[in-house]
């Protein structure tokens, strides 16, 4: 028989799952060494403004259904603030509350002149129609009309929604503000006032992040083994362009499981048969889990699904001296110190996943001048910006002696404290 555990060590567990708190324990650290007094963390540890909504949808079979969505807004000090929508059935408050934090890290650390923001709404979209998705879209911009626009909070993608659902999200509120307002939203179809290169940002961004993390640990890409968590928008596009680069993508996996091939895995072909969701692994007979595919042996090792995927049980057990944070959240803090123990270089998601909103404020640039740049032009652009992060934050580990999450922290604090100071607020 297994002995039950104490009450206290559920809730000390529990407690280390929680995105918010351990986001608020780094902010914390960061502003301390920082040196900034107690109100700035006091301020800075919730966001400023948070909205619950309920949205009432016609369903297809004639009933109304109700659904809770939320929008949370970080930090406005230094501009209007900026993040994705998510649908999906583990939506929380407070885990909304958590993923602005960290767009306001994120634009931080790239400096773009944006606060962070995020909403989400509790759905499961891969039992939805197409005409239900739709409704909850407009229900829930009709529901935070008056918080959002282009110059107070600007929605975008994130994880099971798209273009598609910007492109709804748009049009309803169109209908609410001005005729036409593409700045409202950014992810949104290129016919739409939408930017070349949006779909594949966070994973060209994340790409960035593996080369210069790979130059300093003197690894090659051409050859390198990578081992990806996650096939969604960015675990798909970061295969393909790891791929590309020739490396040797030997795992990938989604939700059920994960694929193993140490000669490498025919990615074009993975690409090819998975569903919207990034759905693969179900058309295979051997496959691994997800946590056998975290311990495999390789070179750079990418978490691109969900939050807390590496902690203080297998971190001792993760091969890869490179490991880079694709997706918001996935290592906890206690794996964040083990991994930087062992002398592993953890590129953390506040910076690694920061290609997405960079190429979202490229968008809403493009709409708010309408000139509209190319490929090539966004980038370049994008290139300049994510090197330049990387770096701030490396050089700020290596001088002042912190592991690579609090040093992220550190630039993507700063900016948000220093304008709420100059405003006066704090
Ligand atoms: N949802 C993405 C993120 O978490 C992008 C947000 C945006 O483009 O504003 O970074």
């Amino acid at each position: 028989m297994v002995a039950a555990k104490p009450a206290d060590s559920n809730n000390e567990n529990n407690d280390k799952l929680d995105v918010l708190k351990s986001t608020q324990t780094v902010i914390k650290n960061a502003l301390d060494k920082l040196g900034y007094p107690s109100e700035v963390y006091e301020l800075l540890k919730e966001p400023v403004r948070m909205m619950t909504v309920r949205i009432p949808v016609r369903m297809d079979d004639d009933s109304i259904k109700i659904f809770t969505g939320f929008r949370s807004q970080h930090n406005d000090a230094v501009g209007p603030t900026k993040g994705g929508v998510r649908f999906h059935p583990n939506v929380s408050e407070k885990e909304v509350k958590a993923l602005s934090i960290w767009m306001s890290l994120k634009a931080g650390i790239v400096d773009l002149p944006y606060g962070g923001g995020k909403g989400g709404i509790i759905c499961d979209p891969r039992e939805m129609s197409f005409r239900e998705l739709e409704g909850v879209s407009r229900g829930y911009v009709r529901a935070i009309s008056q918080i959002v626009g282009p110059t107070k909070d600007i929605p975008a993608p994130d994880v099971f929604t798209n273009s598609q659902i910007m492109a709804w999200m748009m049009d309803e509120y169109s209908r609410i503000d001005e005729f036409n307002n593409p700045g409202f939203i950014t992810g949104k179809p290129l016919v739409l006032g939408g930017s070349h290169g949006r779909e594949s940002a966070t994973a060209k961004g994340v790409t960035i992040c593996i080369e210069e993390a790979a130059k300093k640990k003197g690894i090659e890409i051409k050859g390198a083994r990578v081992v990806v968590q996650g096939f969604g928008n960015a675990g798909s596009f970061l295969a393909k362009f790891m791929h590309d680069a020739g490396a040797k993508v030997i795992g990938i996996s989604d939700a059920y499981g994960g694929l193993h091939d140490p000669e490498g895995l025919d990615i074009d072909y993975l690409l090819d048969r998975r569903d919207s969701f990034g759905t693969v692994t179900n058309l295979f007979k051997n496959t691994i889990t997800n946590q056998e595919l975290l311990e495999l042996d390789c070179d750079i090792l990418v978490p691109a699904a969900i939050e807390n995927q590496i902690t203080e049980d297998n971190a001792d057990k993760i091969k890869a001296p490179i490991v880079v944070e694709a997706a918001n959240g996935p290592t906890t803090l206690d794996a964040t110190r083990i991994l930087s123990d062992r002398g592993i270089l953890l590129v953390p998601d506040v910076l690694a996943s920061a290609g997405g909103v960079t190429v979202s404020y490229f968008e809403w640039v493009q709409n708010n001048q309408g000139y509209y740049w190319t490929e090539e032009e966004v980038e370049e652009k994008l290139r300049k910006v994510m090197v330049k992060g990387f770096n701030s934050v490396y050089n700020t580990s290596e001088t002042r002696r912190v592991d690579m999450r609090l040093a992220a922290y550190m630039v993507g604090v700063r900016k948000m404290a220093e304008a709420s100071r100059f405003r006066g607020w704090i």
